[in-house]
């Protein structure tokens, strides 16, 4: 059975046929190495810091953009909070699905347990309702309770934006996600499509209908 991550989620409602190249026919398109290039550097050495490990040479290495954006994450003050743990598994059962995804990392106070994600790039637009949100919300709730709060650390622009478990909000997440995993399994791939605009964005454009 599929354990469902929030990525899975979020390229099956932006396009069935892309889920359908890179999830079922396992289809890896090479990208451009500097898209993710940043955002991959900067996670690894948060994880690396939070484990205690030498980052000296690591931090002697990063341009000073990275620089910046590294030096903005290591003063915010929830990275500041105790660590729980970090590039952490985790997932849950909701109705007949599993769902669950990595975290970057679980900090803790004496109140709350909070839920760490860093964007090099955007945040997303509709944050609460966001698949990673309900996704680790859930399966940490399972595990941590509801005294929970995820974090979404945008490092570009220095800031934060804050999404408190809500229980009451629990069976909507729930629901949210139960539908969308039917859909995937239940899908029936259309013969042809037609092309959208953010097809022009797409990896998978070359090989597509
Ligand atoms: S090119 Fe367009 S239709 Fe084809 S997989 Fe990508 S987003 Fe979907």
């Amino acid at each position: 059975m599929n354990n469902f991550s929030p990525n899975m989620l979020k390229t099956f409602k932006s396009c069935p046929i892309k889920y359908n190249f890179k999830y079922i026919k396992k289809i890896s398109i090479p990208q451009k190495a500097s898209t993710f290039e940043k955002g991959k550097k900067i996670h690894a050495l948060a994880n690396y810091y939070l484990r205690g490990d030498n980052i000296d040479k690591l931090e002697k290495a990063l341009t000073s953009e990275e620089k910046q954006i590294w030096t903005n994450l290591k003063n915010n003050e929830y990275f500041s909070k105790s660590y729980v743990n970090s590039e952490y598994n985790i997932s849950c059962k909701t109705g007949n699905y599993w769902i669950g995804g990595r975290l970057d990392a679980l900090m803790k106070d004496e109140k709350f347990y909070y839920i760490l994600d860093y964007k090099t790039g955007t945040i997303p637009k509709n944050p609460e309702y966001d698949f990673q949100t309900m996704v680790y919300l859930l399966s940490a709730s399972k595990i941590y309770g509801s005294n929970l709060k995820f974090v979404y650390i945008d490092l570009k622009n220095n800031q934060n934006y804050i999404i408190n478990f809500d229980e009451n909000k629990q069976e909507e997440y729930q629901k949210a996600i139960t539908e969308i995993c039917t859909q995937i399994e239940n899908a029936m791939l259309p013969e042809e499509t037609e092309h959208f605009k953010a097809c022009e964005f797409c990896e998978y454009k070359k090989i597509c209908i």
